[in-house]
């Protein structure tokens, strides 16, 4: 079986990952599509709710299977027999970044590809630092997010944008 693994930090998911989800599917026998439990960048949501989007995506994909890892991805990669690291390219910014990515993979498992796949034209533009401008900027999101993540997402930014208002408020001033 051709296993490959979709890795990523998904914070939170939205329609551009879900894109190069459903075609690595249809390319590989199974996708194991999985979450850093704890990428370096800082988070809006928790391991347990970026799983709980992820596994409401892949509900409609059989062969796609989701989980949390720590860790090397290569390490992620041996463990679940996959032979190849799916990962999309939107820019050419992301070229460099992949680029570098995939040769350090390859120098640290070198029976492991990465298959970068092109993003659809239409999500070209979308990450998940956008989605996030946008949404606290309280501009439409409705068509970059799945309908479950929209509500999440506005509800998280307006909690942690009040929170940011109080601390404002009882700061000081100097
Ligand atoms: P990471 O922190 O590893 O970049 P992300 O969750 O931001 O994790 O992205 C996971 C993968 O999905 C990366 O390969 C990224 O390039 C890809 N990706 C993100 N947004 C898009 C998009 N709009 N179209 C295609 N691929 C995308």
């Amino acid at each position: 079986m051709t296993i490959a693994i979709y890795p990523g930090s998904f914070d939170p998911i939205h329609n551009g990952h879900l894109d190069i989800v459903a075609r690595a599917a249809r390319i590989f026998e199974k996708i194991i599509w999985a979450a850093y439990a704890r990428p370096s960048k800082s988070l809006l949501f928790s391991a347990d709710e970026r799983m709980e989007f992820m596994r409401t995506a892949a509900g409609g994909m059989p062969n796609v299977q989701v989980q949390l890892y720590q860790g090397l991805t290569v390490d992620l990669a041996r463990r679940v027999g996959a032979r190849a690291i799916v990962r999309g390219l939107r820019v050419t910014n992301d070229f460099e970044i992949e680029y570098q990515m995939a040769l350090t993979n390859a120098q640290q498992a070198g029976e492991i590809e990465t298959v970068c796949l092109m993003t659809s034209a239409q999500y070209a533009f979308l990450s998940s630092s956008i989605l996030k401008e946008v949404a606290l900027a309280g501009g439409k999101i409705s068509e970059m997010v799945p309908p479950y993540v929209e509500p999440a997402l506005v509800q998280r930014l307006a909690q942690l944008s009040g929170a940011q208002d109080t601390e404002q408020r009882v700061s000081p001033q100097v």
